[in-house]
């Protein structure tokens, strides 16, 4: 598939459930969120038509997300049968890594290649802090589980929150040295509870470079990828940054996301929703709206000037 700009999309992250057993506080309010009908939500069905009919279309890269996709009933028999579609190179999952300890070995069989797991703090009373639960243990316990099966290469995704974790920089980067593990800092986005929180403490991740001067750039193996990627000199692994704010990366742009509720994004900063599962359940032809929509895919986000997307990560999958 291509776009009116010509970029070739060929990436779906796919939401699989709105639910979380976290709170982070730039991504899912505290007191919890509004029940959605279970009827609104995909079923393990109609996310598999609805994936069939992408990979149908070109895309052969999939990342299944969230909320947290490792609470959704059924994540397994997702993984599977998206593994098993013919076309896919990449099966892909996005995770905090909590219930990775008991589901790794599962998710392996079931046809999973990797994780990236989310961590914004190695220190237990931080991480209770900013997630609103005392898990660190499980998430550490979680990457090495993913290790111990092969869901590799593991990649760990650190939101920079000024006055929060920037302290930690040089521990994050450290876990590179030793490690065969890619740490990946990502800028706070002014996204739904975090539009206030980003305007107060945002940093831009130039920080991390002025912070350990040693980071010398490596050779980019994908263009789309948003992460530029760095190491320590002998470092086995490499540190990411992500800089969605201070420096766009739309014009490499080959990704469309799916809510759990079937709604098609072609870009993280747009309200704009195409419905798909109202689509599917009325029996049109999914495959001619996704082509119409993905010629209206927007040429780039227009955060500079504003324009915020006021749902939560956590509703778009992240
Ligand atoms: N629950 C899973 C997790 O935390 O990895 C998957 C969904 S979560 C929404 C995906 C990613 O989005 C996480 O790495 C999270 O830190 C990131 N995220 C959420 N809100 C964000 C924001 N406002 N700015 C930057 N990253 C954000
Ligand atoms: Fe849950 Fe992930 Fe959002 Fe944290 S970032 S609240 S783990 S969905």
């Amino acid at each position: 598939m291509q776009d009116s700009y010509g970029r070739k999309i060929n990436y779906l992250r796919i939401s699989i459930t709105d639910l979380c057993n976290l709170r982070c506080k730039y991504c899912m309010p505290e007191e919890g969120i509004p029940k959605v009908c279970h009827e609104n939500i995909l079923t393990i069905e109609e996310i598999e038509e609805v994936v069939k009919a992408f990979v149908s279309l070109g895309i052969n890269k999939i990342r299944i997300t969230g909320g947290e996709p490792l609470v959704r009933n059924g994540v397994l028999d997702i993984v599977q049968r998206i593994g098993k579609l013919d076309g896919i190179k990449d099966l892909a999952m996005t995770t905090n890594g909590i219930l990775l300890k008991e589901q790794a070995h599962d998710l392996k069989l079931a046809g999973l290649n990797r994780v990236n797991i989310s961590l914004d703090t190695l220190d237990e009373d931080k991480y209770a802090y900013i997630t609103g639960r005392r898990k660190l243990k499980d998430v550490l316990d979680g990457i090495q589980a993913a290790r111990k099966e092969g869901l590799q290469p593991i990649k760990i995704n650190t939101v920079l929150v000024g006055g929060f974790n920037d302290d930690e920089i040089e521990d994050f980067v450290r876990l590179t040295e030793k490690q065969d593990i890619d740490i990946r800092f990502i800028e706070l986005m002014p996204i739904g509870n975090a539009i206030d929180l980003e305007s107060k403490y945002y940093v831009s991740n130039q920080l991390v470079l002025d912070k350990v001067p040693e980071l010398a750039e490596v050779e980019r193996d994908d263009i789309s990828s948003p992460a530029i990627y760095y190491r320590l000199p002998n470092g086995k692994g490499r540190v990411g940054i992500i800089n969605p704010i201070s420096c766009k990366f739309c014009e490499y742009c080959n990704r469309i996301r799916l809510t759990a509720q079937g709604k098609l994004k072609l870009c993280l900063h747009s309200n704009e929703e195409i419905d798909l599962k109202e689509s599917l359940r009325s029996g049109q032809d999914i495959k001619k709206i996704i082509l119409n929509a993905i010629e209206k895919k927007p040429e780039s986000h227009k955060l500079e000037s504003g324009q915020y997307v006021h749902k939560n990560m956590y509703q778009i999958g992240g």
